[in-house]
């Protein structure tokens, strides 16, 4: 059985041994992430961490000359075996253990999303799924108002104005105006109001207020990082069917 150590989230044993009962790497990451499903030796607690396969050890799994669907799979059978062997200690080829509740419903975000927006969306989800409702409507407007910016930011060209920049409100009419983003999308954005202020909110969102806000927030992701991410991937694969 391999260990690790880590300080304890339930015991607060510091540098505790925990050992490993199973893991999971997880796909949407090309299995640079991994779930450890482990027990910590001082209180017999067990519970989820996850944590990185260091880069120089995942880049010397990955071959390059294979698809990258091929490599990936190729790369976590092998961290498998690894984890399998007897005593193996992680910290030699993972890092940024973190403990990972699992919060029941709790949803999983569009792919490929950067990391900041990500974290974001993941503490909107996380609220949502403990019905705390202000404060997941909260993180869903912090993700768009970093998304609309970005999207105001990298079209400057066509020339938007104060008034436009205003509030995640006034730029959403500017973006569907320009045909920035689908407009099949317009209709789920009725969800943000015009209140003018982007930070406020007045303290009883309900559930299917919060639900309306996370159905905008995963399309308009998906539209914004998703799907171009997985067209440049789908590009690079044919690229490569072609070379060999
Ligand atoms: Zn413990």
């Amino acid at each position: 059985m391999s260990t690790f150590i880590f300080d304890c989230p339930s015991c607060s044993a510091k540098n505790s041994t925990f050992d490993v009962d199973s893991i999971h790497g997880i796909e949407s990451s090309h299995y640079t992430d991994w779930d450890l499903f482990s027990i910590c030796r001082a209180c017999s607690k067990s519970m989820v961490i996850t944590a990185k396969v260091k880069s120089e050890i995942y880049n010397s799994l990955y071959v390059h000359d294979l698809t990258i669907a091929a490599s990936t799979k190729r790369v976590r059978e092998q961290i498998i075996d690894v984890v399998d062997r007897d005593e193996f200690h992680l910290n030699r080829a993972f890092e940024s253990f973190i403990y990972s509740p699992v919060h029941v419903g709790q949803i999983t975000p569009p792919e490929y999303l950067p990391e900041k927006v990500k974290e974001i969306f993941n503490e909107a989800t996380k609220c949502l799924s403990l019905n705390c409702f202000n404060a997941a409507g909260a993180m869903f407007r912090l993700c768009l108002d970093i998304v609309t910016k970005d999207i105001v930011q990298k079209n400057e060209a066509l020339a938007p104005t104060r008034d436009d920049k205003k509030s995640i409100h006034t730029r959403l009419i500017w973006i569907f105006k320009h045909n920035l983003l689908n407009n099949a999308l317009e209709d789920l954005s009725r969800c943000i109001k015009d209140d003018g202020n982007d930070g406020a909110h007045d303290g009883n969102l309900t559930k299917t207020e919060a639900d309306d806000l996370l159905d905008f927030t995963y399309e308009l992701l998906e539209q914004v990082y998703t799907q171009p991410e997985r067209i440049r991937l789908a590009q690079i694969r044919r690229q490569e069917r072609r070379k060999s």
